[in-house]
């Protein structure tokens, strides 16, 4: 039985800061003190730095970041990585495909059905619909079988979990303030995911 590969979505597999940025540009534009957002500015997950409209202007910034990633526009600029769609095809031969990704009711929905129409060759996705935003996240899925590993942009997912390897995805070698802190195992690309996946030993 091939191993498991457990996959974050989010900032791992999809570029959904530059997603998110796009739709708040379109959203946010007639604003008069409005500057464009960019994905290099944003490093948490409400995007105060980047998209500092939804925070002067929104009575609940956290429900309208949700609203967002919910948006059928959102999904409509969604990018794989660079080498992603390649990679995750090709480890198939040697891995079970698993996606775990965390999600609002909105987003998970349109979410499987973007995994299901981008990456058909997904054997599995564990979507973790936490509504209260205080649930233990992907501490949920244990990921203990042997030979699991997993992948995610965040440090506090790989902890809460048991996979036997565990590889930060950090995308260009960007530290944000939610991934400095991980002295493990890191990639900040997907070629780099590959090259040390297919090394045996
Ligand atoms: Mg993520």
């Amino acid at each position: 039985m091939k191993p498991t590969l457990y996959l974050d979505f989010d900032s791992t597999i999809v570029n959904s800061e530059r997603a998110f940025c796009a739709v708040y540009n379109q959203h946010y534009q007639h604003f008069e003190d409005f500057v464009p957002a960019h994905e290099e500015h944003a490093g948490d997950w409400v995007f105060r730095h980047a998209c500092p409209l939804i925070h002067q202007r929104s009575a609940d910034p956290v429900a309208e970041v949700r609203r967002i990633f919910g948006l059928e526009d959102f999904f409509s600029h969604l990018e794989f990585y660079e080498g992603a769609f390649q990679t995750i095809q090709a480890l198939k031969s040697e891995y079970e495909i698993v996606i775990c990704t965390s999600a609002s009711p909105e987003n998970g929905s349109k979410k499987v059905m973007w995994i299901e129409q981008h990456m058909p060759f997904v054997d599995e996705i564990i979507i973790l619909v936490n509504k209260s935003n205080n649930g233990v996240g992907k501490g949920r899925v244990h990921m203990l079988e042997p030979g699991a590993v997993f992948v995610d942009d965040h440090p506090a997912n790989l902890r809460s979990t048991e996979a036997q390897r565990k590889i930060l995805f950090n995308y260009n070698g960007r530290i944000t303030d939610y991934n400095r802190g991980w002295d493990g195992e890191a990639v900040s690309s997907w070629t780099e995911l590959y090259e040390r996946l297919m090394m045996k030993g």
